[in-house]
């Protein structure tokens, strides 16, 4: 019955969010969630309405990349109310909810499936144009929440032109076909290294894996981003794109151009 009723919230928040984009990644700190962070505030920029959702309750990191940690999130009668980043970005997060920041979460498969349904049911997000949702790493309970609970959701898979990243993609790749999801397409995170002294291009960590990978499994390859230090300094004082390097901005506006065709 309590279910029923749950069901009944979600679809219809659901019904009112035109794209649902699942951001995913084979393994941890491959830049999933500054990608996913950084669609968000490129697409607001845009003028679209965005959701930013993070279900990775063990290690939630949007809420920080956005500078909004230590504020609690308020309730309003049975709703819990979403950071506004802006007018049009709504951000949900388990940090917010947390007495203390730095709290170990040690939550078993059904608790973390009861939270990300109800991040979707009680959470006042209003109408989308675009729910971005960040996932932890490979392919675990929080995806697949995510796959059965928004049907018509897609996937963006993020990697690093490695080898041994790419054998990861490839099982978020069987995860998508195996639960019946669509993929938009991959992007290559800390593709290449623009050098600021000597303003060549070195390909630290390779480069063009992620297009391959793409190209073999006939998927689109959306992009690359460069490994920028402002990424790094962004991301760690809160201030998401303002501080990007040019380039890094580009290749970051051609990806969401990509993503809207
Ligand atoms: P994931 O979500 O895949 O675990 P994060 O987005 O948390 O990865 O990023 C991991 C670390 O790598 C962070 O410190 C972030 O600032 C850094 N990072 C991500 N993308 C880039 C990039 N393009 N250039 C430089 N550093 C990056």
């Amino acid at each position: 019955q309590e279910q029923k009723a749950q069901d009944q919230k979600i679809n219809s928040f659901l019904q009112n969010v035109d794209h649902k984009i699942l951001v995913m990644s084979g393994k941890g700190g491959v830049g999933k969630s500054t990608v996913a962070t950084n669609l968000a505030v490129f697409l607001n920029n845009q003028g679209y309405k965005v959701g930013l959702l993070d279900v990775d309750v063990h290690g939630p990191s949007i809420a920080g990349l956005l500078g909004l940690t230590g504020l609690r999130l308020n309730t309003l009668g049975s709703q819990i109310q979403p950071y506004h980043y802006t007018d049009n970005l709504k951000v949900m997060s388990i940090q917010g909810l947390l007495d203390q920041p730095d709290d170990p979460l040690i939550w078993r498969g059904p608790v973390k499936i009861g939270i990300i349904r109800q991040f979707l049911a009680d959470v006042n997000w209003g109408p989308l144009d675009f729910l971005i949702i960040d996932s932890p790493p490979g392919t675990g309970d929080e995806p697949l929440t995510v796959a059965q609970t928004v049907t018509d959701c897609q996937a963006v898979i993020v990697t690093t032109p490695q080898e041994i990243a790419l054998a990861d993609v490839r099982k978020s790749i069987q995860f998508c076909q195996k639960v019946n999801m669509p993929i938009l397409g991959i992007i290559e995170n800390m593709s290449g290294f623009v050098c600021p002294s000597c303003g060549d291009m070195h390909a630290i960590f390779k480069s063009g894996g992620g297009e391959k990978t793409a190209a073999k499994y006939q998927l689109p390859f959306l992009g690359q981003l460069p490994i920028d230090p402002n990424v790094v300094t962004a991301g760690d004082a809160g201030q998401s794109i303002d501080s990007l390097s040019s380039h890094t901005k580009e290749k970051m506006q051609h990806i969401v151009e990509q993503l809207l065709q």
